[in-house]
């Protein structure tokens, strides 16, 4: 199969479908591949890295889209992209259809066969393609709000961890997830007092015989979320109710008690956020105050890491990439009920009944 990587135009995205390694993989298999000209140029992935595991490389996207059999890529095609995609050509990469009817029409119109990252499944019911993007997140919340905590942030002026003799910050962790566990890892990393809350209780036992004495476990209920919420110094939300909205668990009354100069990091902002003062901000401005509470929202805070994600991404896609160039998407799908989950349109028809609901499409 001849596989084509275009370079991502949505702004902001410097992500890249395949690194050279994946690439590596491929030729391996027996395909060839087609590289975009500077696809990875901005997180130091350089077409020579890409030519030396044997890819080609195309001066532009029109190249790539006109020969490949399969498209890998990492965000949502955008107009341009989609207008390029021909009848039965395979697309692999995030979609997000539901709330986007545009996109949904031009992928119908296209003909191509589109799966989705985001709805494969794993033997556990979890989605393994956007659990890498969570993980990034998690973490990088820590660090997000260990330098909101800082006095020119408008934070109150703490170190995450304290020193002798200096009592550390309370990190309270909404959500004990995949955003959540990556989060409380990273503050006990940094030796901060950390507590999850979460209403699974069979996900704090988890998380109870994974850290032991080094993390607090709490049920989630209004009493409880309002207790730490009010004694912490930075909050981080990781709750997910999957296929809904985030629950308002931080009230405005709630943020309007906390402590001035405490922080809350809003990870599930994405779905709307888990405090009824979040709304979404970007990289450019990553920060805003309600009542002296520091607030940092960014939608897509993977994006910072570029690098870091494009590799935790190609971790999770690439076997899955494979089987599809492989086997080719009807042997792949039917082999496979998790990547089978992926299917959301294949030539003209939507196979995704919830994005047909959205949409109000017929499927
Ligand atoms: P997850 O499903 O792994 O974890 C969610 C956790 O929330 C679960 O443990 C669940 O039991 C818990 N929960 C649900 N309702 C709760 C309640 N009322 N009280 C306490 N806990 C509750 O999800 P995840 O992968 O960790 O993702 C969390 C959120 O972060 C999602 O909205 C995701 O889209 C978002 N996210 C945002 C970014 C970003 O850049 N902003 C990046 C990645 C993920």
């Amino acid at each position: 199969m001849l596989v084509g990587v275009p370079k991502e135009i949505k702004t902001h995205e410097y992500r890249v479908g395949l690194t050279p390694a994946s690439v590596r993989e491929m030729t391996h298999h027996g395909h060839a591949v087609i590289v975009q000209a500077a696809a990875g140029h901005a997180i130091g992935l350089e077409d020579e890295d890409y030519r030396a595991v044997g890819a080609e490389v195309a001066v532009d996207a029109v190249e790539i889209f006109a020969r490949a059999d399969m498209i890998v890529k990492v965000k949502e095609p955008q107009p341009q992209e989609c207008a390029m995609l021909r009848p039965g050509q395979l697309l692999f990469t995030y979609l997000h259809l539901a709330p986007d009817l545009e996109q949904t029409k031009a992928l119908l119109a296209s003909g191509c066969v589109a799966v989705a990252y985001e709805t494969v499944t794993d033997r556990f019911g979890c989605l393994p393609l956007l659990a890498p993007m969570s993980e990034v997140a998690g973490r990088m919340s820590i660090q997000a709000g260990a330098h909101c905590l800082e006095m020119n942030q408008g934070g109150r002026g703490m170190l995450l961890g304290g020193v002798p003799g200096v009592a550390a910050a309370k990190v309270v962790v909404l959500g004990g997830g995949v955003v959540g566990t990556n989060a409380a890892r990273m503050a006990m990393g940094l030796e901060a007092n950390v507590t999850v809350i979460d209403k699974s209780l069979r996900r704090l036992q988890e998380l109870d015989l994974q850290f032991g004495s080094r993390i607090n476990t709490v049920f989630s209920t209004v009493g409880s979320i309002e207790e730490h919420v009010l004694g912490a110094d930075l909050v981080i939300c990781g709750v997910l109710v999957p296929g809904a909205a985030a629950p308002k668990l931080i009230t405005r009354d709630l943020v309007s008690r906390m402590k001035r100069g405490s922080v809350i990091v809003d990870v599930a902002i994405d779905q709307g956020g888990c405090a009824e003062t979040s709304r979404a901000t970007t990289h450019a401005d990553p920060t805003y105050m309600v009542d002296d509470v520091v607030h940092y929202c960014v939608a897509n805070m993977p994006g910072a890491v570029a690098r870091t994600s494009t590799f935790a991404l190609n971790n999770a896609t690439l076997p899955f990439a494979l089987a599809l160039a492989d086997k080719g998407w009807r042997a792949a799908l039917s082999d496979d009920p998790n990547l089978r989950e992926g299917l959301n349109i294949a030539e003209g028809k939507l196979t995704k009944p919830e994005v047909g609901e959205a949409l109000g499409l017929p499927f």
